[in-house]
C-alpha cells in the first residue's frame, strides 16, 4: 500500500449500466475496446506482444474487471507499459489507484489536468439541469474531487507524442475538462476521442442501456466550456477520422463516421450545447 495515493473522499460505485457493460471489441488488430458499466476502456497494441497501453481507467470498483480483460488478451500476468488517461473524470480513473498499486506504471494526463490527479482541485459540480435524461439527473452523486496519484502521474510530452504508442499523437481537445486531450494515429485515422464526442446520447438512462448509436457532443453534465467543446470537435472533424473509439457508445467507422462528425460540426448548437443548465450563456450558442 502507498499512502501517498488516494481517491476523493466522495468516491463511490454509481449503479448504472448499459447491456455493453462487461463486453469487449477488436476493433483494429491492435486496438481493442471494452465497457465497463457506461464506460470504454481501451487497449491499444497487439495482443501477441507484451506492448501494450491501457487507455483510460473505468468506474469505480473495476479494477478486477479491467485486471481480467488484459490478462484475457495479453495473457496472464500481462501488464501495461503505461496508463494513458483523455481527462480525470470519475469514470475514467474509477479503478485507477489499485491498477497503478499493483502495476508501478507511469500514468500520463495533459498538464491542465494535473490539478484534478493531484489531489489539489474538484471539478466543477455536474448540472443535473440540462435537458436530459436519468444519468443527468443522478449526476449530482458523480465523485468530483481529485484523486491523488503522487509523482505516479506526469504531463504527456509536449511534442504532442504519446509514451510507448508509437504513430500517435495527443490532441488537445478541452471543453469537457480543460486538459482533456484525444489521441489520433495518422497511418490508419484511428481516433480514441474520450469524451470530446461520444456515440450516445449519453444524458439518457435508456439510451446509454441499450446503446442506441447517435452522435452527441460530450457528455453535457459535465461540460463547463461549450465554445472550447465546439473547437475541439471542429479539430477533431477535420482529421477525418475512419474509426472512433469514444469514452462512451459503441465505436463509430467508415462513412457514419464522417457523416456524424460533419453533422455535428454543422449542428453543434442544436445536437451538443444544452437548451439551458448553468455552464451555458448566451456567447455559447
Ligand atoms: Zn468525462
Ligand atoms: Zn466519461
Amino acid at each position: 500500500m502507498n499512502n501517498d495515493l488516494s481517491y476523493g473522499d466522495d468516491y463511490k460505485y454509481i449503479p448504472a449500466t448499459s447491456i455493453e457493460s462487461g463486453t469487449g471489441k477488436e476493433i483494429l488488430p491492435d486496438l481493442y475496446s471494452h465497457t465497463v458499466q457506461i464506460v470504454n476502456i481501451s487497449l491499444v497494441g497487439h495482443p501477441n506482444t507484451n506492448e501494450f497501453v491501457l487507455v483510460d481507467a473505468g468506474m469505480p470498483h473495476s479494477a478486477n474487471e479491467i485486471i481480467s480483460v488484459i490478462e484475457e488478451r495479453f495473457g496472464a500476468g500481462s501488464q501495461p507499459k503505461a496508463i494513458i488517461l483523455t481527462h480525470g473524470h470519475f469514470d475514467h480513473v474509477g479503478a485507477i489507484i489499485e491498477l497503478v498499486q499493483r502495476w508501478s506504471v507511469p500514468v500520463y494526463a495533459h498538464e491542465l489536468e494535473m490539478p484534478f490527479l493531484t489531489g489539489k482541485t474538484s471539478y466543477p459540480e455536474p448540472d443535473p439541469t440540462v435537458e436530459g435524461g436519468m444519468i443527468s439527473k443522478m449526476s449530482p452523486m458523480f465523485p468530483i474531487n481529485p484523486i491523488n496519484l503522487g509523482d505516479h502521474v506526469k504531463p504527456l510530452p509536449e511534442d504532442g507524442s504519446v509514451p510507448h504508442l508509437p504513430g500517435f499523437r495527443w490532441i488537445h481537445t478541452p471543453g469537457h475538462s480543460p486538459g482533456h486531450v484525444s489521441l489520433f494515429r495518422e497511418e490508419d485515422k484511428a481516433l480514441i476521442a474520450g469524451d470530446a464526442f461520444v456515440t450516445v446520447k449519453q444524458e439518457y438512462l435508456y439510451k446509454v442501456l441499450t446503446q442506441e448509436q447517435e452522435i452527441s457532443g460530450p457528455p453535457r453534465y459535465l461540460t463547463t466550456d461549450w465554445p472550447a467543446a465546439r473547437e475541439s470537435v471542429k479539430k477533431l472533424e477535420a482529421l477525418k477520422p475512419s474509426v472512433a473509439i469514444t469514452g462512451h457508445g459503441l465505436p463509430m467507422t467508415g462513412g457514419l463516421l464522417t457523416d456524424s462528425l460533419r453533422k455535428l460540426v454543422e449542428e453543434f448548437d442544436r445536437i451538443a450545447i444544452p437548451a439551458h443548465g448553468k455552464y451555458v450563456d448566451k456567447s455559447s450558442k
